[in-house]
């Protein structure tokens, strides 16, 4: 299995600048995502990593040797692309096998391979039926066989699973990360599916418009966004974004105003400190239903969605704007109800005019739960 490493790699096409300078290390058997909204580059990066087009300035190694020339047959790299090109005429068994057999591999461990991964896959069964006769996530399946047989240094998906269903986009995710564990290989997976990334990465790239945002694990990006991007899309509901003004003196604690009043005070100290007009964000899980009081905000509420497990409340809160609330299923709350809410202050992220995030001391050191803080965090 290999090791992947990008080296200021760009990509434009013609005047367009697509990818614009990502620098990025892939370890051995890591489970790595490329997240970002359509069109940010996902596709692109996936595919400059396979080959299947040329880099226009920077380097790509695979396994501390460079292979930016070389082309996507001599990668090693296999691919899994959202559309499965199975051919109709061909049966499982011979769909799976057909890039051995085009490589005169001997018929009988052509036989092995094939019928290796179709244990795997849970294909045994399927293996002298036509594609037409299988549902899309027993073909998305197949499609993985044939990238498995080949036994590539990586595999590389192209948004797998966008053409299912969302019940087997579910079961079809699980099987992945399965199949991570299974084959303990290197896999490069592209989607635009929050929830598909914070699931599966190991490490999680978040793009935005061609350029890397964060790279992190999954909670790492959820507890620590580096940015407001991150922060909007990691996370559903999103976190609420609120415009305030803030007060802080150097390491001491600071205070959000809202119309000339200190509505909070935030624990721990911000780097940078942060005063005046800035973005205070909160999820909407950190924000509880209270009674009216000090340090609580009133609203109404403007739409209740009752999902059965969770409800996602939204409240129309005076000077500040509409607030989800993330509440257990049983809560009453209804349009029209007046409300009091609880920010959990340690849990707070403010951003900088420029939508970055300030890194806290002291504060994020008891909010975060422990497997995710790390020393080099806390300085
Ligand atoms: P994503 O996979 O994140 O949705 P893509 O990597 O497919 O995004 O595309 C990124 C940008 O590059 C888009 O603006 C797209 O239109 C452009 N693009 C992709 N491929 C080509 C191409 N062959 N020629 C010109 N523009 C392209
Ligand atoms: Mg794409």
């Amino acid at each position: 299995m290999a090791a992947i490493r990008l080296e200021g790699v760009r990509k434009s096409f013609g005047d367009l600048e697509v990818i614009k300078g990502v620098d990025l290390q892939i370890d051995e058997r890591e489970f790595v995502v490329f997240v970002g909204p359509s069109g940010c580059g996902k596709s692109t990066l996936l595919r400059l990593v396979s080959g299947l087009e040329e880099v226009s300035e920077g380097k790509i190694l695979i396994d501390g040797t460079e292979a930016t020339g070389l082309p996507p047959a001599e990668r090693g790299l296999s691919m899994v692309f959202q559309s499965y090109a199975l051919y109709p005429h061909m049966t499982v068994r011979e769909n799976m096998g057909f890039g051995l057999k085009m490589a005169r591999v001997p018929a009988s461990k052509i036989t092995r391979k094939v019928e290796d991964a179709a244990t795997i896959l849970h294909l045994m069964d399927l293996l002298d039926r036509k594609p037409k006769a299988l549902s899309g996530g027993q073909r998305q399946r197949v499609a993985i066989g044939r990238a498995i047989v080949r036994e590539p240094k990586a595999f590389l998906f192209d948004e797998p699973l966008s053409n299912l269903d969302a019940a087997l986009r579910i079961e079809m995710r699980i099987e992945i990360a399965k199949l991570h564990q299974s084959l303990d290989a290197t896999m490069i997976y592209v989607t635009h599916d929050q929830v598909e990334a914070m699931t599966l990465a190991d490490k999680i790239v978040v793009l935005n418009g061609g350029e890397v945002e964060q790279i992190g694990a999954p909670l790492d990006l959820y507890w620590r966004p580096a940015n407001l991007f991150v922060a909007r899309f990691i996370g559903a509901p999103q976190m609420n974004i609120l415009e305030c003004d803030t007060r802080s003196t150097d390491g001491k604690p600071v205070s959000v105003i809202l119309s000339g009043r200190e509505v909070l005070r935030l624990p721990g100290s911000p780097d940078p400190v942060m005063g005046g007009p800035v973005k205070l964000g909160i999820r909407p899980e950190h924000i509880t239903f209270a009674e009216e009081g000090p340090g609580h905000f009133s609203g109404t509420v403007s739409v209740a969605e009752h999902l059965g497990g969770d409800s996602f409340i939204h409240v129309d809160v005076e000077g500040l704007g509409t607030v989800t609330v993330r509440a257990p299923g049983g809560t009453s709350a209804a349009v029209g109800d007046r409300v009091a809410l609880r920010f959990a202050e340690e849990k707070c992220h403010l951003f900088d005019s420029d939508g970055l995030a300030a890194r806290w001391h002291g504060m994020q050191a008891t909010s975060i739960p422990e497997s995710v803080r790390r020393p080099s965090q806390e300085p």
